[in-house]
């Protein structure tokens, strides 16, 4: 079968490999229908995903059709329509068991496919702990709809969850990639009074504007003054920064009244200070990543609900054989890029 492989850093290449088989009780073979590219697939890429193992699949962001089931897989069934799991998870160590299972103590667990193990950017994966790692698509979802539950909406499911937002609240995200809109999403769920969103990219604050007008748009050297103006008490009551970039987690904290919370739902490259000094008297809460993907289930719900939807996203489409030229249009951001529908084989359109 077709899958997309890292082969050494720098250098990742369509090839031919066996296709996937059962090795444990709990495994599940899912046929991928539709997969996507994440940034995190470009760091595998650049050499800085330490654990990445040379010569698996990568990819970890899919949709697809059960096809083999392990003796132990009670919760799906061959033919069953699924989002897979950014996350493997025994579902039963302590942290499984109070939701925190991005630190799942299982030694399979964490984030394994498309980094220690074979991903879906191929025709079929093996998902590891599958009555944990896969959730039916409800049969009003279309694929394209469900393609980001395991990953970026449930990044934003997850942060918009544990930021204490009110409907008093002003809101302020910084970012408007991906993971800022997952974000801005899942927050629109809560009513806050305001929402701002602070994006540099042009064309993205644009497609905040067109798709979601009700939310006040700033750019990163303007947003300062403009959430102090927008807010009632001298900052945004709670932020949340989805960009990762050298100065936006100074700009979180700083747009952030006293007592906010700011979340850190970004992965940054860099280390990055936090002046204690400078902050003192502040009292802020930070909450940090990374997402404890165990919500899919109620975010595959709120989809067929028609309360979340992530398709507009979806802003190019591709097939397997065409990878290579979307990661670069992907990572170059070119021609309005946001996310990209990568077609791995049958795709499901009710
Ligand atoms: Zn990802
Ligand atoms: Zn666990």
């Amino acid at each position: 079968m077709l899958t997309y492989t890292y082969i050494s850093k720098g250098k990742f290449e369509l090839t031919e490999k066996p296709k996937p088989t059962l090795l444990h009780e709990r495994d599940v073979i899912v046929r991928v229908t539709l997969a996507s590219i994440c940034s995190s697939d470009l760091h595998i890429r650049h050499g800085s995903v330490p654990r990445a193992v040379e010569g698996i699949t990568v990819g970890h962001e899919m949709v697809g059709i059960v096809e083999e089931t392990g003796s132990a897989v009670t919760h799906v069934k061959p033919g069953d329509r699924v989002t897979v799991n950014v996350e493997t998870f025994c579902g039963e160590c302590f942290f499984c068991k109070k939701g925190f299972v991005n630190n799942c103590t299982d030694k399979n667990g964490g984030w394994a496919l498309g980094c220690r193990i074979d991903g879906g950017q191929a025709e079929y994966v093996r998902v590891p702990f599958a009555d944990q790692g896969l959730n039916k698509i409800p049969d009003n979802v279309t694929d394209r709809q469900a393609l980001f539950v395991g990953d970026v909406l449930a990044t934003g499911y997850w942060a918009a969850k544990i930021s204490e937002i009110t409907e008093e609240d002003t809101v302020l995200i910084i970012g408007a990639g991906p993971t800022g809109i997952c974000t801005l999403l899942c927050v629109m769920l809560k009513n806050p009074k305001r929402i701002i969103v602070c994006e540099k990219d042009e064309n993205r604050l644009r497609f905040v504007r067109k798709h979601y007008p009700s939310v006040l748009t700033v750019r990163p050297e303007d947003c300062a003054d403009y959430v102090r103006q927008n807010s009632d008490h001298g900052g945004a009551d709670v932020v949340l920064e989805a960009a990762g970039a050298d100065s936006t987690f100074r700009l979180a904290w700083e747009c952030a009244r006293p007592n906010a919370v700011v979340t850190v739902v970004a992965l940054y490259d860099r280390d990055q200070i936090l002046p204690l000094p400078e902050m003192y008297g502040k009292n802020l809460i930070f909450k940090t990543g990374g997402v404890d993907g165990c919500d899919c289930e109620e975010t595959l719900r709120l989809i067929s609900e028609g309360k979340i939807d992530t398709e507009p996203l979806i802003t190019h489409t591709c097939t397997l054989a065409e990878i290579a030229e979307a990661y670069e249009l992907f990572e170059k951001k070119l021609d309005g890029v946001m996310k990209i529908a990568v077609e791995c084989g049958h795709v499901h359109n009710p």
